[in-house]
């Protein structure tokens, strides 16, 4: 078994279900459980940035599942959220990446973990330190507390307070 970190962003349509309902369905997976969940955060767009706000979150899974299977259902479970691929960055109803797998690197050619751009983004740093702020991301030798001091991402990121849904922060729950 490996404890794996999960990002999940959205930023169209309901974002609130989009989330929780990732959530849902990645827990339903096989060899999957849900160990914690961060805050949600309603961040600022990177890169393209004429669109809308994002909510962002992310959530540690105890998986029995290889990475690249991971990675599949978590495509598959993007494209039942209407997930489509048309301008890089640009706007989506539901993106999973995966940050983190065990301490493993990871370079395929469809699997680059530790997720390349974790350090430059303030989006994914800042909830992934509401989970494991001391631990050190693999390859790099530093903590994602380090990494967010020094982040050159000044963009902003708000707690995100849902309206719509439950989403209870967990920790350590199995
Ligand atoms: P970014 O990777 O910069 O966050 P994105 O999430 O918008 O951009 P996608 O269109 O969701 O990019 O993914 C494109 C491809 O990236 C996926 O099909 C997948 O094969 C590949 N990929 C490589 N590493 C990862 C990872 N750690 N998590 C998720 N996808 C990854
Ligand atoms: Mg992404
Ligand atoms: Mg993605």
């Amino acid at each position: 078994m490996k404890r794996a970190i999960i990002a999940l962003g959205s930023n169209l349509g309901n974002r609130e279900a989009y989330l929780t309902s990732a959530v849902d369905q990645i827990v339903a997976l096989p060899e999957v459980y849900l160990v914690a969940r961060s805050a949600i955060y309603e961040t600022e767009p990177l890169g393209l940035k004429e669109q809308p706000a994002f909510l962002n979150a992310v959530i540690e899974i105890e998986t029995g599942l290889e990475a690249e299977t991971l990675l599949q259902h978590l495509l598959t479970i993007e494209a039942a959220h209407g997930r489509r691929r048309t301008v890089k960055w640009g706007p989506r109803t539901l993106d999973l990446d995966i940050l983190l797998y065990g301490d493993e690197i990871i370079r395929s050619e469809r699997l680059i973990v530790p997720h390349p751009r974790l350090i430059e983004r303030r989006f994914v740093l800042v909830p992934l330190a509401d989970l494991a702020s001391e631990r050190i991301v693999p390859g790099l030798g530093q903590t994602v507390a380090e990494l967010l001091r020094t982040c050159s991402d000044h963009s902003r990121v708000w707690q995100y307070k849902p309206k719509h849904v439950e989403w209870t922060i967990h920790h350590r729950i199995c």
